[in-house]
């Protein structure tokens, strides 16, 4: 049997498993801890925000985020249907009702157009959305500039979802951090990890202790246990803040790693009739987080499907690009504006195994594999 090629596994460094005994040695084996801390400190170092929070997951982070923008029972929210349903889930914990908004072409990321419409429509009904959650897709920015201007012009808060998009690049400046807040996830599968863990970040250094306060059960300042309002349990350990400490320090090679996989892809497989990769926009640096293409199927021969097979055949994992959230049976009852580019994107798209451990015969197993269903 041959070895399995996985979509995306994680990569350790050098560093973490130094930072993993330091907490033991200190017994720092709790949620909060000096890793949390310093962690905070250097993730703003390289992302360039103000301030930070460590919590227990991307999806707790977005749950608070989307709590402290002021969501509430009964609200809409703008969201970006082609992601993964954590982006909407939180929306839902609230009460409130997502309305999803297409992709565009040329990012796969929320149009800035239909955002624009949607908002000027919804403003002539006199029911604007109370918050617009923007995701940044498979390591590429959204593009931020005029869906951020749509925002401020009716006083919308937006809320962005980097977990995708940790080390990528608009216009210089990292994605999720444009907006009045915005997240990251090191679950297993992101371009680093703490085995599961998440980030939320804001200039507003109010807002973050707030999500500090709330992530650990809302606890008020008395020496005995009094709660004024509900909270959750969601802080990251110190254990695994050690661990992201490690991986901050890779992230730069990590990226470095997963670019590379993208251009040995391209090189190899761009001029087979058929194949398209997603493109990457000219206003930033894509991390090429996962490695995207669509395969037409009348110019390929075989459809997307047929081809996910015969890799899993060879033991390699390849992924559908995300079903849109509108299709999901559980949003069923949600509306989208917009909404054939990420169908399509959905129909054909295929995400590549891109671990940033891939060696090259792993990455010419994978090309082998592609050019042999085309040819079969
Ligand atoms: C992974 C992911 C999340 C959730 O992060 P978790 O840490 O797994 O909770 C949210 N949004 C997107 C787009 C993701 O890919």
């Amino acid at each position: 049997m041959q070895k399995p090629i996985l979509l995306s596994p994680p990569h350790l460094g050098d560093d973490e498993l130094k930072f993993v005994h330091e907490a033991f040695a200190a017994n720092w084996i709790a949620p909060v801890g000096p890793h949390v801390d310093a962690f905070e400190a250097e993730f703003c170092e390289r992302v360039g925000c103000g301030h930070a929070a460590a919590v227990s997951s991307g999806t707790a982070a977005l749950h608070l985020a989307l709590r402290l923008v002021g969501i509430e029972a009964g609200d809409e929210v703008l969201c970006s249907t082609l992601t993964f349903i954590a982006t909407a889930n939180p929306i839902t914990y609230l009460g409130a009702k997502p309305v999803f908004v297409d992709s565009d072409r040329h990012s796969w990321n929320m149009d800035p157009h239909l955002l624009q419409e949607a908002l000027e429509a919804r403003a002539r009904q006199g029911k604007l959305p109370k918050a617009v959650v923007l995701v940044h897709l498979y390591g590429q920015s959204a593009d931020i500039e005029p869906i951020l201007k749509a925002c401020e012009t009716y006083d919308i808060p937006l809320v962005e979802d980097a977990a995708e998009a940790l080390g990528a690049t608009y216009q210089g400046r990292s994605p999720g951090t444009w907006g009045r807040v915005g997240i990251y996830s090191f679950n297993g599968n992101k371009i680093i990890t703490t085995s599961g863990g998440g980030m939320l970040v804001s200039d507003d250094s109010e807002l973050v202790a707030k999500a500090r306060f709330l992530a650990t059960q809302a606890r008020d300042p008395a020496p005995h246990y009094q709660h004024s309002e509900v909270g959750y349990n969601y802080r990251l350990s110190n254990v695994l803040a050690g661990i992201g400490r490690g991986q901050l320090r890779v992230l730069s090679d990590r990226i470095a790693a997963r670019r590379r996989n993208f251009e040995i892809y391209h090189q190899a497989l761009s001029t087979i009739p058929g194949i398209e990769f997603m493109p990457e926009a000219a206003y930033g640096t894509a991390t090429r987080w996962l490695t995207c293409l669509t395969i037409d199927p009348t110019a390929f021969g075989k459809d997307r499907e047929e081809v996910r097979l015969a890799l899993a055949e060879q033991q390699i994992e390849a992924r559908p690009a995300w079903k849109p959230l509108h299709l999901q049976p559980v949003f069923a009852d949600c509306d989208c504006v917009g909404g054939a580019v990420s169908e399509d994107i959905f129909k054909r798209g295929l995400c590549l195994p891109s671990g940033s451990s891939m060696t090259d015969d792993d990455l010419q197993r994978v090309i082998e594999a592609i050019v042999a269903v085309h040819r079969r």
